[in-house]
Parts: C-alpha cells; structure tokens; sequence
C-alpha cells in the first residue's frame, strides 16, 4: 500500500512542479471555496459534457437571472431555466436534475445542502442518485469538494489514469478504488484537479503530447509506444 502511495507522491509532485491550480479553472473549487456547496453540486451538472467556460458562461447566466439557491431552484419555471443555463448546453436534462436536487434539498434538508452533506457517503449516494441527470461522478465531486475524501472520476482522470497505467478497471467504482490506492487521502481532490489539469493541456484525447509530460518516465502507454520503436 505505502509504494503505491510513493508513486502518487511522485505524480503529484511532477504534475504541481507544472500546473498550478486555480479557482479559475473549476467551477466546482470556486464555489467550494466560496463554502457554497450548493452551488458545487449545480457548478459540476452543468460541467457535464461541456468545457469550463461554458460551465463558468451558464453560471453566471444562472446567477444574473435566477440565482443558484435552492429555494430559487426549487420553483422556477423549467423553460426559464433552461434558458438561464444555455451557456451549457444539454439544458432540458440539465434543468431537470438542478431543479430535482433543488427540490430535494428544500423538502428534505431543510434548505442547506450541508444537512445532507453531513449524513455521510451512503447516503449522499442515495438522495443525489435518484435524481436522473446525477451519476456517480457528480456526486463525487461534490463529496469531494466538501472534504470527503475520495478520487472523483472524470473524463480526463480516466483516460489519463488508463494510459498511466494506474487502472485497467473498467466500471467508474472500480476506477475509483484503483486511484485511491495511489493517492493518499488527504491529496485525493488535488490529485483529481491535477490530473485534469494535465488531460486538458497535455494528455489530450486524440494526441497526446508525450514528449511535454512531465509523468512520460513512469507512463505505461508512453513506454510501451517507446519500446515498439
Ligand atoms: S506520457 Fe503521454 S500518455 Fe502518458 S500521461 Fe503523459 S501525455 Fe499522457
């Protein structure tokens, strides 16, 4: 267990001697920071399927309009919304699941997101995930993002978690036990930024630009294309 940790050491120190990470370029730490829970959870629905500044566009469209708190949320007028979060794009899915979650926090949480928060896990799981539009990796993030500790599983830490070589696993659950296996707990959201950092700018989907990585040295896919040639 502990070398597994040493690797996640090394990776993290390589990817921050790179990337430094902002507030600007996620949503979701912005409003974290901010303590804002709620708009954690609305910042990474509307993350999905779209890049960072559509997400940071629809926010503050949200925000100008309508505001982004549940009693707001909880009875706006669907089209209205929709129209508030186009900057994002899929807004018929995305309305409805901020509207469910906005509804789901008034009715049974008293309003504050934390309520909920604090109950755990399991049962964070359970509420936000009846909720269609919110999968596992929303969720995560907003755990993570509260403090839970936990390696939250996006489009850009799978891929570039695959090629590192840190998982072979297939289901999102399975990805996830995998990276915290490497990432010690305490690093587990600095990890998810960093490695989204590095899949944004270098380890891109189509062309990854290895010979720029600053992780080509311990980098399964890298070497295996090295020792072809
Ligand atoms: S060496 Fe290439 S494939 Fe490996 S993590 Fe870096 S960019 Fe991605």
């Amino acid at each position: 267990m502990s070398s597994r940790y040493e690797l996640g050491d090394v990776i993290l120190d390589k990817l921050s001697r790179t990337f430094q990470i902002s507030p600007d370029d996620f949503a979701a730490l912005k409003a974290a920071l901010g303590r804002d829970y709620f708009k954690v959870l609305i910042a990474t629905i509307l993350s999905q399927n779209t890049n960072e500044k559509n997400t940071f566009k629809a926010i503050k469209k949200l925000e100008e309009s309508i505001g982004i708190k549940p009693h707001l949320l909880a009875s706006v007028d669907e089209n209205y919304l929709e129209e508030a979060i186009s900057p994002a794009g899929l807004q018929s899915t995305k309305s409805k699941a901020i509207k469910e979650a906005a509804k789901l926090i008034v009715e049974r949480y008293d309003g504050d997101i934390t309520n909920l928060l604090k109950k755990g896990e399991k049962r964070v799981r359970e509420e936000l995930g009846k909720i269609r539009g919110i999968g596992d990796k929303t969720i995560d993030v907003l755990l993570a993002n509260y403090g839970y500790p936990i390696v939250a599983i996006d489009t850009h830490v799978r891929r570039v978690a695959r090629r590192l070589g840190l998982t072979h696993a297939k289901t999102y659950m399975a990805i996830r036990e995998d990276l915290e296996k490497v990432f010690r707990p305490e690093k587990r959201l600095t990890a998810h930024l960093l490695l989204i950092l590095l899949g944004r700018n270098i380890c891109k989907a189509k062309r990854p630009a290895c010979l720029e990585c600053p992780l080509k040295d311990i980098c399964e896919y890298y070497n295996s294309l090295k020792a072809k040639h």
